[in-house]
């Protein structure tokens, strides 16, 4: 059994997609589908599927620990995606020994955020962790945008 079978057994995929199945996605309900399929079918999420280069990406960062990249449908001018490599559903399932890994993570957001030249202005680094929060790739993604305004609360 590989690293991502194990990770997301066929029962909790099943749970995964019918629990987001009440979520309201406003745009990328297709994106949302094909990425659910892709988990049921093969075990690998999309995330993981880019990290072993099965599928392309726009990736502009890369280092032993995480991967960074454009999202596919931005919700702003700088909208970009940080990863780790290891396989960590979600917000929930973050261990106690990955404490340095998100410390990392974050790390790398900061210096990125100013190469993509919105330190200054500001962003907002997201994860969302969830049904109620509608995440649709389970694997653990910082979303950071920034480029232009935000409101609050968000949606
Ligand atoms: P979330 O809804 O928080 O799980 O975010 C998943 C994000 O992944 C969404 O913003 C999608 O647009 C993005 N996404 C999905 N597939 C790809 C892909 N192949 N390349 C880049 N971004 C993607």
């Amino acid at each position: 059994m590989t690293g991502s079978t194990a990770s997301f057994p066929k029962a909790r995929r099943l749970r995964f997609g019918l629990l987001l199945g009440s979520c309201h996605f406003s745009s990328g309900t297709e994106q949302f589908t094909k990425n659910f399929l892709l988990l049921t079918m093969t075990g690998k999420t999309i995330f993981k599927k880019i990290i072993d280069r099965e599928i392309p990406a726009n990736i502009f960062y890369e280092d032993e620990l995480c991967l960074a990249f454009h999202d596919i449908m931005p919700q702003a001018p700088v909208h970009f995606l940080v990863i780790p490599k290891k396989e960590i559903a979600s917000t929930n399932d973050i261990a106690d020994e990955d404490a340095a890994l998100i410390g990392h993570l974050f790390c790398v957001i900061r210096k990125l955020a100013a190469d993509q030249g919105v330190a200054e202005s500001g962003y907002r680094v997201v994860a969302n962790c969830g049904p109620d929060a509608c995440q649709s790739v389970p694997h653990l993604h910082y979303h950071v945008i920034g480029g232009r305004a935000m409101t609050w609360p968000p949606g």
